[in-house]
């Protein structure tokens, strides 16, 4: 069986009038709006919502519909996904990825039936990609305006326009056009997590940082339920001293801290006794990675519980 289409929802099902937009065309649709039929693709449907409704539990049931599609035999497989999350599924997809067939994630910025809509060419793309061999080995992969991205490093960089996407300090993987696709480079991926069939992913949360924060937000965190934290630090991984002191606490109390940074480029490195400070602490630096994706990163980790996990997981981060 040559691809699977999984469609999820997102601007790429969506139709309507702005501010009226709703997720509704099915993976079938998608596929008959292209400009030119992409013959013996199987359509498959596992929601039509936006992503930011989607729910840690939706991401798991993607994650099996994925793997269900390759145990069926396709050559690869490609996601419509809504374009505000799809970087948080795409790392949590490729974390979990163990085959040399491509998974490919792709949406549209602009609904299926406005001026200039972008779907069809982004679906188009994330095809001829999952069906070319230099997407074998890549891992879960994300298509937007031509250029492909490794999940591990790829963000939203812009709310409206169509080069929705970028990975900041790696550059694309492929890009694909008219003639074809061409490998740029090969992203680097720690080994594949399988997840215990019963496995949920528990809370993480995210908390920002700024000028005067102090410690409440962590310590709430914690009391709500967080089985770890993200801090998006300021700069190269530095924290308000409260904001420092309460990372030292909640690790204390067993509760693992990642620290990310607000900047949208580059890594964080414990450069002045604030970043010392927290890394004496226990807080784990994690490289280039956003908050978004540290956060799912350290979301399994827990789930997968092996003592290791989160070192490994993290091992690659820093590009
Ligand atoms: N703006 C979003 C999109 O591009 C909506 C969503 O994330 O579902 O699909």
């Amino acid at each position: 069986m040559p691809l699977t289409l999984i469609a999820t929802g997102g601007t790429i099902s969506s139709t309507g009038r702005p501010g009226q937009l709703d997720a509704q065309l099915r993976a079938a649709d998608l596929l008959a709006a292209l400009p030119s039929p992409v013959p013996g693709v199987r359509a498959v449907d596992v929601s039509t919502v936006v992503s930011s409704a989607l729910r840690p539990a939706d991401l798991l049931g993607l994650h099996e519909a994925v793997r269900a599609a390759l145990d069926d035999g396709a050559d690869g497989v490609v996601v419509t996904h809504g374009t505000d999350a799809l970087e948080e599924t795409a790392l949590l997809l490729d974390l979990l990825h163990d085959d040399e067939r491509p998974v490919v994630l792709t949406g549209a910025q602009r609904a299926a039936d406005a001026a200039g809509a972008d779907g069809p060419a982004n679906l188009t793309a994330a095809l001829t990609l999952a069906a070319d061999p230099l997407a074998r080995g890549c891992g879960v992969l994300v298509v937007f305006d031509g250029e492909a991205y490794a999940a591990r490093g790829v963000r939203k960089v812009h709310t409206l326009r169509s080069a929705a996407f970028a990975a900041p300090g790696r550059g694309p993987t492929h890009r694909i056009a008219a003639d074809g696709v061409t490998l740029r480079h090969r992203p680097g991926r720690p080994a594949a997590r399988h997840l215990p069939p019963w496995a949920d992913l528990p809370r993480v949360d995210v908390v920002a940082t700024h000028l005067g924060a102090d410690g409440a937000l962590l310590h709430a965190a914690v009391a709500a339920g967080a089985r770890g934290l993200v801090v998006a630090a300021m700069g190269a991984g530095n924290t308000p001293p409260a904001v420092t002191r309460a990372v030292r606490e909640v690790v204390a109390g067993g509760v693992p801290v990642l620290v990310c940074t607000r900047v949208p480029e580059g890594p964080v490195l414990p450069l002045y006794a604030s970043g010392t400070a927290l890394r004496g602490g226990g807080g784990l630096f994690a490289g280039d990675l956003s908050p978004w994706q540290a956060r799912m990163l350290l979301a399994v980790a827990l789930a997968d519980g092996s003592p290791d996990a989160l070192q490994e997981l993290l091992q690659d981060s820093t590009s």
